[in-house]
Protein backbone atom coordinates (compact mmCIF):
# COMPACT_ATOMS: atom_id res chain seq x y z
CA UNK A 1 0.00 0.00 0.00
CA UNK A 2 1.24 3.28 -1.01
CA UNK A 3 -0.12 6.72 0.81
CA UNK A 4 0.58 10.11 -0.15
CA UNK A 5 0.64 12.70 2.87
CA UNK A 6 0.32 16.51 1.80
CA UNK A 7 0.57 18.28 5.03
CA UNK A 8 2.50 21.74 5.08
CA UNK A 9 3.48 21.74 8.87
CA UNK A 10 6.65 19.75 8.89
CA UNK A 11 6.40 17.78 12.43
CA UNK A 12 3.14 16.50 11.81
CA UNK A 13 4.24 15.29 7.84
CA UNK A 14 6.96 13.89 9.35
CA UNK A 15 5.47 12.28 12.34
CA UNK A 16 2.64 10.59 10.16
CA UNK A 17 5.13 9.54 7.78
CA UNK A 18 6.95 7.67 10.67
CA UNK A 19 3.82 6.20 12.26
CA UNK A 20 2.15 4.79 8.47
CA UNK A 21 6.54 3.65 7.58
CA UNK A 22 6.01 1.98 11.09
CA UNK A 23 2.87 0.07 9.73
CA UNK A 24 4.31 -1.06 6.65
CA UNK A 25 3.11 1.56 4.34
CA UNK A 26 5.25 3.07 1.53
CA UNK A 27 4.82 6.80 1.98
CA UNK A 28 5.42 10.06 0.01
CA UNK A 29 5.25 13.54 1.54
CA UNK A 30 4.24 16.93 -0.41
CA UNK A 31 5.28 20.08 1.76
CA UNK A 32 2.87 22.43 -0.57
CA UNK A 33 -0.24 21.74 -2.74
CA UNK A 34 1.52 22.14 -6.25
CA UNK A 35 3.82 18.94 -5.65
CA UNK A 36 0.91 17.10 -3.61
CA UNK A 37 -1.43 17.78 -7.27
CA UNK A 38 1.72 16.49 -9.24
CA UNK A 39 2.17 13.62 -6.80
CA UNK A 40 -1.74 12.64 -6.69
CA UNK A 41 -2.05 12.78 -10.63
CA UNK A 42 0.54 10.01 -10.93
CA UNK A 43 -2.41 7.56 -10.10
CA UNK A 44 -0.17 5.52 -7.84
CA UNK A 45 -1.63 5.63 -4.38
CA UNK A 46 -3.80 3.83 -2.82
CA UNK A 47 -5.04 6.59 -0.18
CA UNK A 48 -4.07 10.30 -0.31
CA UNK A 49 -3.85 12.08 3.09
CA UNK A 50 -5.06 15.90 1.83
CA UNK A 51 -4.59 18.86 4.05
CA UNK A 52 -7.32 21.59 3.59
CA UNK A 53 -4.62 24.58 4.03
CA UNK A 54 -1.74 24.56 2.31
CA UNK A 55 1.05 26.83 0.34
CA UNK A 56 0.82 27.28 -3.10
CA UNK A 57 -2.90 25.44 -3.53
CA UNK A 58 -5.79 24.30 -1.31
CA UNK A 59 -6.48 20.74 -0.21
CA UNK A 60 -9.90 21.26 -2.18
CA UNK A 61 -8.57 22.46 -5.28
CA UNK A 62 -6.34 19.29 -5.92
CA UNK A 63 -8.79 17.30 -4.63
CA UNK A 64 -11.50 19.18 -7.17
CA UNK A 65 -8.83 18.35 -9.94
CA UNK A 66 -7.59 14.79 -9.64
CA UNK A 67 -11.42 13.96 -9.84
CA UNK A 68 -11.74 15.70 -12.78
CA UNK A 69 -8.94 13.98 -14.28
CA UNK A 70 -10.62 10.38 -13.26
CA UNK A 71 -8.48 9.60 -10.50
CA UNK A 72 -10.77 7.88 -7.51
CA UNK A 73 -7.89 7.56 -5.17
CA UNK A 74 -9.83 7.52 -1.80
CA UNK A 75 -8.61 10.82 0.17
CA UNK A 76 -8.95 11.27 3.69
CA UNK A 77 -9.20 15.60 4.30
CA UNK A 78 -7.34 16.70 7.71
CA UNK A 79 -9.43 19.76 8.56
CA UNK A 80 -9.28 22.20 11.23
CA UNK A 81 -10.99 22.17 14.16
CA UNK A 82 -14.62 23.77 13.49
CA UNK A 83 -14.03 24.09 9.79
CA UNK A 84 -17.30 22.27 9.62
CA UNK A 85 -17.95 23.84 5.81
CA UNK A 86 -14.59 22.97 4.79
CA UNK A 87 -15.90 19.26 6.03
CA UNK A 88 -19.13 19.85 3.52
CA UNK A 89 -17.09 21.17 0.69
CA UNK A 90 -14.29 18.43 1.00
CA UNK A 91 -17.08 15.56 0.89
CA UNK A 92 -18.54 17.27 -2.15
CA UNK A 93 -15.82 17.71 -3.84
CA UNK A 94 -14.97 13.90 -4.10
CA UNK A 95 -13.30 13.17 -0.65
CA UNK A 96 -14.34 9.74 0.65
CA UNK A 97 -13.32 10.83 4.33
CA UNK A 98 -11.87 13.31 6.36
CA UNK A 99 -10.29 13.75 10.55
CA UNK A 100 -10.17 17.41 12.41
CA UNK A 101 -7.29 18.11 13.39
CA UNK A 102 -5.76 17.46 16.62
CA UNK A 103 -6.41 13.86 15.62
CA UNK A 104 -5.30 10.33 16.59
CA UNK A 105 -3.09 8.29 14.48
CA UNK A 106 -4.74 4.98 15.65
CA UNK A 107 -8.05 6.76 13.91
CA UNK A 108 -6.29 7.50 11.01
CA UNK A 109 -5.19 4.32 10.69
CA UNK A 110 -8.69 2.82 11.03
CA UNK A 111 -9.85 4.91 8.34
CA UNK A 112 -7.13 3.70 5.92
CA UNK A 113 -7.75 0.27 6.54
CA UNK A 114 -11.66 1.08 5.61
CA UNK A 115 -11.11 2.65 2.71
CA UNK A 116 -8.71 -0.08 1.43
CA UNK A 117 -11.40 -1.95 2.21
CA UNK A 118 -13.87 -0.23 0.32
CA UNK A 119 -11.65 -0.61 -2.73
CA UNK A 120 -11.98 -4.17 -3.02
CA UNK A 121 -9.20 -5.48 -1.19
CA UNK A 122 -9.98 -8.65 0.64
CA UNK A 123 -8.82 -7.39 4.43
CA UNK A 124 -9.49 -9.18 7.39
CA UNK A 125 -8.95 -7.88 10.42
CA UNK A 126 -5.01 -7.12 10.76
CA UNK A 127 -4.16 -6.57 7.16
CA UNK A 128 -4.34 -9.47 5.69
CA UNK A 129 -4.97 -10.28 2.43
CA UNK A 130 -6.11 -13.74 0.67
CA UNK A 131 -5.30 -15.48 -2.49
CA UNK A 132 -6.02 -18.85 -3.69
CA UNK A 133 -4.77 -20.95 -0.63
CA UNK A 134 -2.11 -18.20 0.39
CA UNK A 135 -2.77 -15.28 3.26
CA UNK A 136 -0.40 -12.66 3.34
CA UNK A 137 -0.42 -10.37 6.47
CA UNK A 138 1.26 -6.73 5.58
CA UNK A 139 1.99 -6.11 9.17
CA UNK A 140 3.69 -8.74 10.24
CA UNK A 141 5.29 -9.95 6.22
CA UNK A 142 3.92 -13.36 7.11
CA UNK A 143 2.63 -15.03 4.02
CA UNK A 144 1.08 -18.58 5.11
CA UNK A 145 -0.44 -21.60 3.29
CA UNK A 146 -1.86 -24.87 3.81
CA UNK A 147 1.40 -26.22 4.35
CA UNK A 148 3.04 -23.91 5.92
CA UNK A 149 4.56 -20.41 6.27
CA UNK A 150 7.44 -18.23 5.70
CA UNK A 151 8.22 -14.27 6.40
CA UNK A 152 8.52 -11.95 3.27
CA UNK A 153 11.10 -9.14 3.34
CA UNK A 154 9.01 -5.83 2.93
CA UNK A 155 9.54 -5.48 -0.95
CA UNK A 156 8.59 -9.36 -1.27
CA UNK A 157 5.38 -8.77 0.91
CA UNK A 158 4.68 -5.09 -1.43
CA UNK A 159 5.07 -7.31 -4.78
CA UNK A 160 2.34 -9.64 -3.81
CA UNK A 161 0.20 -7.29 -1.84
CA UNK A 162 0.29 -5.85 -5.24
CA UNK A 163 -0.18 -9.11 -7.54
CA UNK A 164 -3.26 -10.09 -4.74
CA UNK A 165 -5.33 -6.99 -5.21
CA UNK A 166 -5.01 -6.99 -9.16
CA UNK A 167 -5.72 -10.53 -8.87
CA UNK A 168 -6.00 -11.73 -12.44
CA UNK A 169 -5.34 -8.59 -14.59
CA UNK A 170 -1.63 -8.51 -15.69
CA UNK A 171 0.40 -6.22 -13.75
CA UNK A 172 3.38 -4.35 -16.18
CA UNK A 173 6.76 -4.40 -14.55
CA UNK A 174 6.57 -0.46 -15.31
CA UNK A 175 3.33 -0.30 -12.76
CA UNK A 176 5.07 -2.55 -10.49
CA UNK A 177 8.21 -0.23 -10.54
CA UNK A 178 6.46 2.35 -9.40
CA UNK A 179 4.41 1.15 -7.01
CA UNK A 180 7.56 -0.49 -5.10
CA UNK A 181 10.34 2.01 -5.80
CA UNK A 182 7.94 5.51 -6.84
CA UNK A 183 8.08 6.90 -10.51
CA UNK A 184 11.42 8.64 -9.67
CA UNK A 185 13.55 5.64 -8.51
CA UNK A 186 15.88 4.13 -10.55
CA UNK A 187 14.91 1.07 -10.39
CA UNK A 188 14.59 -1.28 -13.26
CA UNK A 189 12.89 -4.55 -14.88
CA UNK A 190 15.07 -6.73 -13.74
CA UNK A 191 14.75 -5.30 -9.86
CA UNK A 192 11.21 -6.54 -10.11
CA UNK A 193 12.47 -10.06 -12.37
CA UNK A 194 14.75 -10.80 -8.87
CA UNK A 195 11.98 -10.51 -6.54
CA UNK A 196 9.11 -12.04 -8.81
CA UNK A 197 11.58 -14.89 -8.68
CA UNK A 198 12.18 -14.63 -4.90
CA UNK A 199 8.28 -14.77 -4.53
CA UNK A 200 8.21 -18.26 -6.58
CA UNK A 201 10.68 -19.94 -4.29
CA UNK A 202 8.96 -18.89 -1.70
CA UNK A 203 5.69 -19.96 -2.60
CA UNK A 204 6.87 -23.32 -3.37
CA UNK A 205 8.26 -23.69 -0.42
CA UNK A 206 5.24 -23.35 1.55
CA UNK A 207 3.63 -26.08 -1.26
CA UNK A 208 1.18 -23.16 -2.66
CA UNK A 209 -0.83 -23.91 -5.83
CA UNK A 210 -0.43 -20.10 -6.29
CA UNK A 211 1.73 -19.19 -9.58
CA UNK A 212 2.80 -16.09 -10.58
CA UNK A 213 2.65 -16.37 -14.43
CA UNK A 214 5.01 -14.41 -16.52
CA UNK A 215 2.70 -12.97 -19.71
CA UNK A 216 5.88 -12.66 -22.14
CA UNK A 217 6.41 -8.42 -23.09
CA UNK A 218 3.44 -7.30 -20.66
CA UNK A 219 3.79 -8.47 -16.87
CA UNK A 220 2.96 -10.83 -14.42
CA UNK A 221 -0.15 -12.24 -13.19
CA UNK A 222 -1.41 -14.77 -10.06
CA UNK A 223 -3.36 -17.71 -10.91
CA UNK A 224 -4.23 -21.08 -8.71
CA UNK A 225 -2.94 -24.26 -10.63
CA1 LIG B 1 -1.97 23.27 6.66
Amino acid sequence: MRILVVEDELHLSEALSHILKKNNYTVDVSNDGESGLDNALTGIYDVIVLDIMLPKMDGITILKTIRQEGIETPVILLTARGEISDKVKGLDSGADDYLSKPFNTDELLARIRALSRRRGEIVTGNNTIEFGDITLNTSNLLLSGVHGEITLTLKESELLEYLMIHKRIVCSKEQIIEKLWGFESEAEANHVEVYISFLRKKLKFIHSKVQINTVRGVGYTLSEE
